[in-house]
């Protein structure tokens, strides 16, 4: 069965890359309700948090934690964070790959965010990934 996330962790399918290891991958969301909007999914396919293992889900929490920290160091200048799975089709989740968003928040944000959940759109989206890599892998120096 085809699956878009799959996809991109394949390399088939584009998508600006923010994190990878041997087991996850990150990726700015295609429609974001925020500037750097991203998704953290595991590498092996799995459905939502009745079939992935909670070693998994673990995993994604810790890499969205990593990406919410550099989130607010970076040059987006998140004050927080809204980190999120959308567990089943009851709870709004379109995309059946288990996913974990990072959405940046900026204090008093409520309605360019408002906004933006009808727009769904960043236009420096190239930007934002790279202020993402960037905080990230200083994240990665600091002790
Ligand atoms: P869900 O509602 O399943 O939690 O969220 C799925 C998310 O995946 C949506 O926010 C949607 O914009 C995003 N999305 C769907 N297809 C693609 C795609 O092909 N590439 C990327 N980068 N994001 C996608
Ligand atoms: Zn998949």
């Amino acid at each position: 069965m085809s699956c878009v996330f799959c996809d991109i962790v394949a390399g088939e399918a584009p998508a600006i890359r923010v994190y990878e290891d041997d087991d996850f991958l990150a990726f700015l969301d295609i429609r974001p309700f925020s500037r750097g909007h991203t998704l953290v999914v595991p590498k092996r396919h799995s459905v939502d948090l009745t079939d992935t293992p909670p070693d998994t889900v673990a995993g994604l929490a810790r890499i969205g934690q990593r990406i919410a920290q550099a989130a607010r160091r970076s040059g987006l200048h998140a004050d927080g964070n809204n980190v999120v799975i959308n567990d089943g089709k009851a709870a709004f989740q379109t995309v059946f790959h288990i996913h974990l968003h990072v959405l940046p928040r900026r204090s008093g944000d409520k309605l360019s965010f408002a906004k933006n959940m009808v727009l769904r759109r960043d236009p420096g989206r190239e930007e934002s990934g790279r202020l993402l890599r960037e905080a990230l892998s200083e994240l990665d120096t600091t002790p």
